[in-house]
């Protein structure tokens, strides 16, 4: 909007008509002093000011707008009547633009100036509109920027207050920060402690990992710089994702030497405990036998019930030592399997007679579905035969109220799958997941049905070591159907 400011009401009159046929929004005032009060009510784009007018003249005007910031960067077109004037306009005012116009008024040059300033007038308020932009722009990333800065911080303050070594590392895996226990086991913030020659090189893993964004757990001996000595640590490094990726990782190093310690001293402990009563339970079992064989001992007597119920306990003892020795030999990385091609048919019928002869005072009976395995298959034997053994021992004994056991067997080009279902008390479908587990028992059936919880774990060893696969088949009978399967090379 333009504001015309002149004493003489047809001066108004003539200029508002001419600026209005060009387009123009126009407003008027008749003095000084209401030109004033309505500049600072309204914003103008421009200002045509007559000079002569009688209280606060044409310049009085421009020198108090030019003291105002709201309207400084107005632009004002002065209306001179006489030549004199002008020497004053020249004086200049601090105002957006000044400019004069001799009266009479030529409407073509007025118009031409009043196009420049309006035009002029736009652009400044383009501009300063971009300026706001951009300093709100400012603004935020400077905000942003602090907001990250203190969530570095508080992030390097936390980890300086763990008990672990900690450190964080770059989206390409380049270590950015450490906190001082790292101190203890590397002397430079960039290089990963040493770590014993047997284990794992943490560069590499860790470089791969890095490279197909996956997290870190290893366990790893490393080398306390003060005493020399390795010891264990749980390395864990995992990725902090945004919504482009990964930006950065942070890492920690736990001290888990006691407990890898104390794990050692059990394991050896097993080991040793289950070596020495596996001698002596080798006397007794061959005594007993001697007992059962003597000529004069009635096969229905009393006796000859207790030798029987003597063996049956001496037989579980031995299971029972047997997978002992086996976690030893697990835990050692001894469980070894030696492959050999043999008859799958004649291990499942061997099996069963072992399970009907071991459980000869419970009444059940084992069903075989499925194909007859006719390819051999390149394993162990023996070991596989534990397996299977294992599953049919389970399936009796967590089945009080059943009679009947299923082995379904199935085959196809490269492997075999053998499952063993049971309709006992069954699994609860939270359980499933840990029931390979070493040393896990399902609480709810833990007190009823005597056990270690190791049966199980062992199979999951020995189904690993043949490259099989083993699991729970869900079903929503009731019992359970465990199975595995193995390549047939
Ligand atoms: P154990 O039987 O000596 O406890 P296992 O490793 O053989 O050890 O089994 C682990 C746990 O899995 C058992 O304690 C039991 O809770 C559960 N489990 C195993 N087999 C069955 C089954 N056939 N039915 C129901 N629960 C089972």
């Amino acid at each position: 909007m333009i504001l015309i400011v002149d004493d003489q009401i047809e001066n108004i009159y003539s200029l508002e008509k001419l600026l209005k046929s060009k387009g123009f929004e126009v407003d008027s005032a008749l003095s000084g002093e209401e030109a004033l009060k309505k500049v600072l009510k309204n914003d103008y784009a421009l200002v045509i000011l007559d000079v002569q007018m009688p209280g606060i003249d044409g310049f009085e005007v421009a020198e108090t707008l030019s003291g105002y910031s709201k309207t400084k960067e107005v632009p004002i077109i002065f209306l001179s009547a006489v030549n004199t004037d002008k020497k004053f306009i020249a004086k200049g005012y601090a105002s957006g633009g000044i400019d004069y116009i001799t009266k009479p008024v030529d409407p073509d040059i007025l118009m031409l100036k009043v196009k420049t300033f309006y035009r002029l007038y736009e652009q400044t308020l383009a501009l300063n509109e971009t300026q706001k932009i951009l300093e709100s722009e400012i603004e935020t990333r400077k905000k942003a920027q602090q907001e990250l800065k203190d969530k570095v911080e508080h992030l390097h303050t936390t980890l300086e207050s763990l008990p672990q070594i900690a450190f964080t590392a770059d989206g390409r895996g380049r270590i950015t920060f450490v906190n001082k226990r790292w101190y203890k086991y590397s002397r430079c913030p960039e290089t990963f402690p040493e770590v014993h020659p047997d284990d794992t090189c943490i560069k590499k893993v860790w470089q791969h990992c890095v490279e197909h964004s996956q997290p870190l757990a290893l366990e790893v001996r490393i080398k306390e710089l003060k005493s020399g000595h390795f010891c264990f640590h749980l390395l864990r490094i995992i990725p902090v994702k945004d919504k482009i990726g990964i930006r950065s990782w942070v890492g920690t190093f736990t001290d888990i030497h006691d407990q890898k310690e104390e794990e050692r001293k059990k394991d050896e402990f097993l080991s040793i405990a289950s070596h020495e009563l596996k001698t002596p339970l080798t006397s007794i079992k061959a005594y007993i036998q001697l007992l059962e064989r003597m000529p004069d001992v009635q096969k229905e007597s009393k006796f000859a019930t207790y030798i029987n119920r003597a063996q049956n306990q001496v037989n579980k003892l031995d299971s029972l030592i047997a997978d002992l020795l086996d976690i030893s030999k697990i835990e050692n990385g001894k469980l070894k399997v030696n492959k050999k091609r043999f008859d799958m048919e004649k291990l499942i019928e061997s099996a069963m007679e072992t399970i009907y002869y071991t459980h000869s005072h419970v009444q059940f009976k084992i069903e075989r579905k499925g194909e007859t395995i006719t390819q051999e298959v390149n394993g162990d034997a023996f070991r596989i035969e534990q397996v299977l053994i294992n599953f049919l021992t389970n399936a009796i004994k967590y089945s009080p109220d059943s009679d009947k056991i299923v082995i379904h067997t199935t085959t196809d080009r490269d492997q075999l799958y053998i499952a063993v279902q049971d309709f006992g008390i069954g699994i609860p479908e939270h359980k499933k997941n840990n029931i390979f587990t070493k040393f896990y028992r399902v609480e709810e059936s833990s007190v009823k049905f005597q056990g270690l919880g190791i049966g199980l774990y062992i199979c999951a060893e020995i189904i690993k070591q043949h490259d099989g696969t083993y699991g729970i088949e869900s079903s929503s009978d009731q019992g359970t159907t465990f199975y595995f399967t193995i390549p047939f090379n």
